[in-house]
C-alpha cells in the first residue's frame, strides 16, 4: 500500500494552499449581548443589573414544573408540558435550572435546544437503559476509603465536598449522591460540614502519595466563602499536597456570581494566592458544554478572575444533540479558548441510568477528536477520553484494545491503574442496527458478544 501526502515535494507549494484571504470564521468571538431575558414572560420587565444579580438567579432558580410553566408561560404548547411531566418522573435528576440558561432556551424550538437537552428532560425522549449499565457505573463508591473521597489513582483523590449545585443537570454521573432524592433513587448525602471533612483530610494527611485533590461534589459555587477558604487552607497545609482544583458548573450556568458575590471571588483569590506563595497550583474546573453557555457575561466574569492570575480549565460532556457535531464542538472549544479557559477534556458520555438518548457511540468521539484538532493550538486542544466503567479510570478514546462498533463494544486497558484488568464500553443501544439491538435483548447472545470483544482484545497486539 502506498501512503500519499498533501505536498510531495517541498518547494512546490502554490499560493492556494496558504491560508486564503477570504472572510475566516470568527464566530466563536461572537457573544451575545443583547437583552435575551426580556423575551421570558417572568423576566421581561428586569433591567441588565436586576437579571445579573447572582442573588436574583440563585433564588429564582427553577426547580418545579409548575414554575417552569409559570416562568416561560404561553411560549411552548401544552404538549410539550405533559412531555416534561412525563421526563422528570423518570429521571433520576431533580430539576434545578437557574434564569440565565432559561434565557438562552430558544423556547420557539425547544426539543431540539441544545440547553434544553442538558437540564429539562422529555419522556418522549427517553431510550430503555443499556443492560450494563448501573447506577454508579464508574464504581466510585468502592474506591472511597472514607465517606465523600474516592482515591482510584496513586497520587490524586476526588473529594466529595457538599452534594448541592446552583443547577442540577439531567445526566449527571454522580446521580447516586448529588441533588435530592427523586421517585427512583434515595441518595447517599456528602453535607457541608467542616467536621465531616476532618477525617478527609487526615485521610490525606496520612497517605504521602497524594499530590493533587479535586475538590468537586456537588458544587463549590454553593459553598460558602469561609468554606471555601477552610477547605484551601486545611489541604495547602499538607506538605505533599501540591496541587488543588476547585470543580464547578457555576461559571457555565450563573456567571453572574464571578461579578457581584465579592465575598465568594475574593476567597477562592486568597486560596490561589496562599497556593501561589507556596509555589503550589490552584485552579478553577470550570464544565462548559455548548458555545451557547458562554455570553457577554460569562467573558467580564472570566476576565475578572484571569485578572486575578487565576487559571482555568474545562471538563465537558459530549452529548448527543448538543454538542456531537464538529461545527459546534469545534466552536466550543475556539470559544472557551477564547475566554482564557483551557478545554481539558471532553468526556465521552458515562454510562448513567436514565439518559441513554444523552450518549454517543465512540466512533463519534473518534471522528470529533480527527476533525477538531487543528482548528486551535495544541494546547488548547481537549482529550477525548471515557472513564471506564468499573473504575479502570480516564483513557484516551483512540486507545481502545478492541472496538466492534457494529455490535457497539469497545474494551480497554489501563495498566497504570489496574494492571491485567479489561474494561468495557457500550454504544448506546439504539444507535445500533436492529438485528445487533434485538441481540443485545437475549441473554445468551449478550453472553456471546461479550464474550468475543474479550477475545478480541486479549489477541489485539496493543494490550502488551
Ligand atoms: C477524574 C478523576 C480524577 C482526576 O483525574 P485527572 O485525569 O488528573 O483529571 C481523580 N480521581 C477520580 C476518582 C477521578 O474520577
Ligand atoms: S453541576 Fe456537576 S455535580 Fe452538579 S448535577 Fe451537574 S454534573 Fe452533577
Amino acid at each position: 500500500m502506498t501512503v500519499q501526502f498533501a505536498s510531495p515535494t517541498m518547494g512546490s507549494i502554490q499560493p492556494s494552499d496558504l491560508p486564503s484571504n477570504a472572510a475566516p470564521d470568527l464566530g466563536h468571538r461572537d457573544l451575545r449581548e443583547d437583552e435575551y431575558w426580556r423575551g421570558i414572560p417572568a423576566y421581561r420587565e428586569l433591567n441588565a443589573d436586576q437579571f445579573h444579580d447572582h442573588r436574583f438567579q440563585a433564588r429564582n432558580a427553577v426547580t418545579s414544573l409548575a414554575k417552569l410553566r409559570v416562568v416561560v408561560g404561553d411560549l411552548v404548547e401544552s404538549s410539550f408540558w405533559s412531555d416534561v411531566e412525563q421526563g422528570l418522573r423518570r429521571s433520576t435528576m431533580s430539576m434545578r435550572v437557574s434564569p440565565y440558561i432559561l434565557s438562552l432556551i430558544d423556547w420557539r424550538q425547544p426539543e431540539i435546544d441544545p440547553l434544553r437537552v442538558q437540564f429539562i428532560p422529555l419522556g418522549s425522549r427517553f431510550q430503555p437503559d443499556h443492560p450494563e449499565l448501573k447506577l454508579d457505573s464508574l464504581n466510585e463508591q468502592a474506591d472511597s476509603p472514607v465517606p465523600g473521597l474516592t482515591h482510584r489513582y496513586r497520587d490524586r483523590a476526588l473529594f466529595l465536598a457538599l452534594d448541592t449545585c446552583p443547577v442540577y443537570c439531567r445526566f449527571c454521573t454522580r446521580s447516586y449522591a448529588v441533588g435530592l432524592d427523586t421517585d427512583d433513587v434515595e441518595k447517599l448525602h456528602f453535607s457541608a460540614q467542616p467536621r465531616r471533612w476532618d477525617d478527609i483530610f487526615a485521610y490525606i494527611a496520612g497517605h504521602p502519595e497524594l499530590e493533587d485533590i479535586v475538590i468537586s461534589g456537588g458544587d463549590m459555587y454553593n459553598l460558602r466563602p469561609e468554606h471555601i477558604e477552610h477547605i484551601g487552607r486545611s489541604l495547602l497545609g499538607i506538605d505533599h499536597i501540591r496541587r488543588l482544583r476547585y470543580a464547578t458548573k457555576g461559571p457555565a450556568v450563573m456567571p453572574q456570581k464571578l461579578l457581584t458575590d465579592n465575598d465568594w471571588v475574593d476567597s477562592f483569590t486568597r486560596v490561589v494566592e496562599l497556593g501561589r506563595k507556596q509555589a503550589k497550583d490552584v485552579v478553577l474546573h470550570t464544565h462548559f458544554n455548548h458555545p451557547n453557555e458562554i455570553t457577554q457575561i460569562t467573558r467580564a466574569g472570566l476576565d475578572r478572575l484571569a485578572q486575578r492570575g487565576i487559571h482555568m480549565r474545562n471538563q465537558a460532556v459530549l452529548q448527543r444533540g448538543v454538542n456531537d457535531d464538529i461545527e459546534t464542538m469545534g466552536a466550543l472549544v475556539r470559544r472557551l479558548g477564547y475566554v482564557n479557559v483551557h478545554p481539558y477534556y471532553i468526556f465521552l458520555h458515562d454510562m448513567v441510568q436514565g439518559v441513554e438518548e444523552l450518549r454517543t457511540p465512540l466512533q463519534t468521539a473518534v471522528v470529533l477528536e480527527k476533525q477538531v484538532r487543528g482548528m486551535t493550538s495544541g494546547f488548547n486542544m481537549p482529550a477525548f477520553v471515557l472513564d471506564t466503567m468499573g473504575g479502570g479510570g480516564k483513557r484516551h478514546v483512540h486507545s481502545f484494545e478492541y472496538y466492534d462498533s457494529h455490535h457497539g463494544i469497545a474494551v480497554y486497558t489501563s495498566p497504570a491503574v489496574k494492571p491485567g484488568m479489561l474494561f468495557f464500553y457500550f454504544d448506546p443501544i439504539d444507535t445500533l442496527d436492529p438485528a445487533v439491538q434485538a441481540a443485545w435483548a437475549e441473554p445468551e447472545s449478550r453472553q456471546s458478544m461479550l464474550a468475543a470483544a474479550l477475545e478480541g482484545a486479549r489477541s489485539s497486539s496493543l494490550g502488551r
